[in-house]
């Protein structure tokens, strides 16, 4: 079985990835699992490019100190070729109607003078990425659900017009953690490419700056802790954070609060907990470029092997290569 996933350095990685995405990976690990940095993703806005390369960098270095296997990691853009011969193949497997009905398309795209084309077509790049290592299951937050769901549909889709030579994927959501919420608006999902870090934890943030974002939490004057996340999205957020690094639920953690004070304070503590060790973890490797490098260039080796035989195939029955 191959779990495939994959994280983009648009910026530094947060809370969410780390609770909903990335220590899953880590936990979950098994020999034929791929993990990997989108830098590609990353160029669907507007970016810096030596930027870039620094937080790929440095996005592989957080994968590491998550507890990754080195084996396990790449960088997407080591398949730029691969890739982009699948990507063509999928965009004319896939209709302009799917593509523009993507949610996080008409979020990313709205308020945007200039809307890139590969904003919109990302998502089809996303299922190049897991069609072309045979991924059976694409360990994601729930924001990722829809385009592993595309996935799915455009391998389906080319199996039955030219013949099996995908692996159908599906997307695995955790039960606690799938959708951390912005700290300083929880009507919104954290991201690490908010313009408004306020309520954005940073995995490599210190402890201080940590317990001052959890401090300045929005919550709400209902004075009364429970799991509503509908009615207390703030609040939930927080027991939902504590319940992912408890490794508890949101509703049983609500039983042992009745103030908002302590239960920020058991947030901060438990998320500085939960965060310490990769913040270290990963300045130690950062030190070290030449290892991190040798990192890259096997992972590079070891998915560019792994998918020539499949992206052969698919050019071979789509009457082309
Ligand atoms: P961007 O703002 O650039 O889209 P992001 O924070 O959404 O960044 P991604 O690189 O798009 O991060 O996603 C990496 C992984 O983290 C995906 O599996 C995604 O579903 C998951 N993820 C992202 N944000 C959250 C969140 N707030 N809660 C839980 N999982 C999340
Ligand atoms: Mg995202």
């Amino acid at each position: 079985m191959t779990r495939l996933s994959a994280i983009t350095p648009s910026d530094r990685a947060q809370l969410g990835n780390h609770l909903g995405a990335t220590r899953r990976w880590a936990r979950e690990g098994s020999p034929d699992d791929l993990y990997f940095v989108s830098d590609l993703h990353a160029m669907t806005v507007a970016y810096n490019p030596v930027r870039l390369r620094a937080r790929t960098n440095e996005m592989l270095a957080v994968l590491l100190a998550t507890g990754i296997a080195p084996e396990a990691v790449f960088v997407q853009s080591a398949l730029v070729r691969e890739l982009g011969a699948l990507t063509w193949v999928l965009e004319c497997t896939c209709s302009f109607g799917e593509a523009s009905r993507m949610t996080q398309f008409k979020q990313k795209a709205d308020g945007q003078s200039v809307v890139r084309l590969g904003l919109l077509t990302y998502p089809v790049l996303m299922a190049a990425d897991i069609l072309l290592q045979g991924a059976d299951e694409v360990p994601v937050g729930d924001d990722q659900a829809q385009h592993v769901e595309l996935a799915r549909d455009l391998a389906r889709r080319f199996n039955t017009t030219h013949g099996e030579v995908f692996t159908v994927p599906r997307a695995v959501t955790p039960a606690t953690g799938a959708r951390i919420r912005d700290l300083a608006d929880p009507t919104r999902k954290m991201s690490k490419s908010n313009p408004d870090a306020a309520g954005t934890v940073f995995v490599l943030d210190e402890p201080d700056l940590i317990v001052r974002k959890v401090r300045r939490a929005q919550t709400d004057n209902l004075a009364r802790v429970r799991y509503a996340p509908d009615e207390q999205p703030g609040v939930s957020n927080l027991l939902e954070v504590l319940a992912a690094c408890r490794g508890t639920s949101p509703r049983a953690e609500a039983e042992s609060f009745t103030a908002y004070g302590p239960l920020k304070d058991a947030v901060a503590e438990a998320v500085v907990e939960e965060l310490a060790p990769v913040r270290t973890r990963a300045r130690e490797i950062l030190t070290d470029p030449a290892e991190l490098d040798a990192v890259r260039k096997a992972g590079a080796d070891r998915a560019a092997e792994r998918a020539a035989h499949r992206l052969a195939s698919a050019l071979r029955v789509a009457g082309i290569g």
